[in-house]
């Protein structure tokens, strides 16, 4: 791929694709080429500024429009992003790298969101009391906050904006959406669709950037809210900035998942759920368990020798290929992080049992492509750095536990607190885990423990700060608030000044 096919992206403001005037790009790589295929303009305060000034422009009258009315341009744009999901996808793939199939569910999981939103009119619903006392009746009505800011991580491009603005917009808010540098064309793309279905030009606006975009963001005095997805270091600083600037702030950051296994459990739906939550999309998800709790010495030799064969036979190559289960990493930089975790592991002394460092892609054309093999570490304890640290790639460590209770400390008592999953017939067992656990999204025999779209999405400790979950209802209460008017219509009766504060009595 030569330099002239470069795509050099732009940001998406008031309804306008606008070129970036800062003279700063980031390298958009092909992961499984390995070359650059686009350039995303690293946006300064000056696009911050107009975008914001395009959202502020257009909230007046998107948050007038009826409730209705903004429901069926969800339901427009529903249709639009599913008509037009496999170019989603592959642009998807091509710059992310998780394979094809696994790209349509970035997609998909997306959409779903939308369908919820398109239910928004329900949700906007307010609270009515009559007669609290003589005439008087208490509503209450949830109103949009104005202009919000979401800014999101590179490795769910569809999903994660989609979670955000699918339900700011439906609520009445107007947004910026700042989403990674590393795969700007997807977002860019569900901003166009967004004004096709009908949303006018400023309601959905995207500023590309990095951490300069994301302080003008934080500071500006016409931003209300902030949702961001990212690691928890950046979470942390966004929390911590945009709440000392009096921004409600929803930060959900980094993860490190346990799946336990019980000695019950059936072993070849262990290995089949390791295989595609610890390796799937090569280990870049929030909510893969790239670590296996075995309960007993036994469960732990089985998954190994369970595992063996399947690492050996997984087919890792282009993410367009569609006979491929896992793609590249996102970046060599990226590729180099992970490396080092895997020779941090070694020297710790965990037992690496297979050995993804060497991976090479045969295949013309990909040889300078950022993949990695699957890694399987056994013997891994809870002093090391590198269970200690998320390592976001296709590495899985296997912690070996004596007992239910000494598996369920080590997800309890990990900084991280994202997800988790119980592999077990004993449903006394499971519930026990379920209940007790200190992790916030828990799954029952199933490997990728999201919560599915009508309910809430959020880690507890180092994964999440702020106390409002992604989506569901809770995305309903994050980008609305509450006006409560107290009504009473006078009867001509007149009783006089009153100096007491009025009680029901
Ligand atoms: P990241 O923190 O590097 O980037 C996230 C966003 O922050 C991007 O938009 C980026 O441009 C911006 N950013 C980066 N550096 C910044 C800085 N110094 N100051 C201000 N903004 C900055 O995260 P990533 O590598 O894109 O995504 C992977 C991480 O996201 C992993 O830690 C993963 O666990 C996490 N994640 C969490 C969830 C969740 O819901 N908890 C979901 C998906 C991903």
């Amino acid at each position: 791929m030569g330099i002239n096919m470069t795509a050099v992206h732009t940001h998406f403001i008031a309804g306008n694709k606008v070129e970036g005037s800062s003279g700063k790009f980031h390298d958009v790589f092909n992961p499984s080429t390995g070359e650059v295929q686009g350039k995303t303009p690293l946006a300064s305060a000056v696009e911050v500024n107009d975008a914001v000034a395009a959202a502020k422009a257009a909230f007046p009258g998107w948050s007038q429009t009826s409730v209705v009315r903004r429901a069926r341009v969800m339901f427009k744009f529903l249709e639009l992003a599913t008509a037009d999901k496999d170019n989603l996808a592959r642009l998807l793939a091509s710059e992310h790298g998780k394979v094809f199939e696994d790209a349509k569910g970035d997609v998909q999981r997306g959409l779903e969101v939308i369908e919820f939103a398109c239910g928004i009119p329900h949700f906007m619903k307010g609270e009515y009391s009559n007669g609290v006392a003589s005439g008087l009746d208490v509503y209450s009505m949830r109103k949009p906050l104005g202009v919000v800011a979401c800014i999101t991580p590179f490795n769910f491009p569809a999903m994660i904006p989609m979670w955000m603005f699918g339900i700011a917009i439906a609520c009445g808010n107007t947004v910026i959406l700042k989403p990674s540098e590393k795969d700007p064309s997807v977002p860019l793309r569900l901003a166009e669709l967004m004004l096709e279905a009908g949303a006018p030009a400023g309601v959905l606006n995207v500023v590309n950037g990095d951490k300069v975009a994301v302080d003008a963001l934080l500071d500006h005095a016409d931003i209300e809210a902030v949702s961001f997805v990212g690691s928890t270091a950046i979470a942390h600083y966004v929390y911590a900035r945009g709440t000392q600037a009096g921004k409600r702030v929803q930060a959900m950051g980094g993860a490190k998942n346990h799946m336990i296994v019980m000695p019950d459990a059936d072993i070849d739906l262990v290995v089949d759920s390791l295989i595609g939550s610890a390796y799937g999309s090569a280990g870049e998800r929030c909510m893969a368990n790239p670590v296996a709790v075995p309960v007993g010495d036994k469960v732990a030799d089985a998954i190994i020798e369970g595992l063996k064969p399947r690492i050996a036979e997984l087919k890792i190559g282009p993410s367009l290929d569609p006979a491929m289960e896992m793609g590249p990493l996102v970046s060599a930089e990226h590729h180099a992080k992970v490396k080092s975790y895997i020779d941090m592991g070694e020297r710790e002394g965990a037992e690496l049992i297979v050995d993804g460092r060497g991976y090479r892609c045969q295949t013309q054309g990909y040889e300078k492509g950022f993949f990695m093999g699957a890694s399987l570490f056994d013997k891994v304890t809870a002093d090391m750095q590198s269970y200690q640290d998320e390592i976001f790639g296709p590495v899985l460590q296997i912690v070996r536990a004596n007992s239910f209770e000494e598996a369920m400390e080590l997800p309890s008592k990990h900084r991280y607190g994202n997800g988790t999953s119980i592999f077990t017939r004993d449903g006394d067992a499971a519930r026990e885990y379920a209940d007790r656990v200190e992790v916030g999204m828990v799954g029952i025999n199933v490997p990728i423990p999201v919560p599915v779209a009508f309910h809430t999405f959020g880690g507890w400790k180092q994964s999440a700060f702020g106390d409002t979950n992604q989506h569901g209802t809770a995305g309903v209460n994050f980008y609305t608030k509450t006006k409560t008017v107290t009504s009473r219509w006078p009867t001509g009766v007149r009783a006089g000044a009153d100096f007491f504060i009025p009680t029901l009595n």
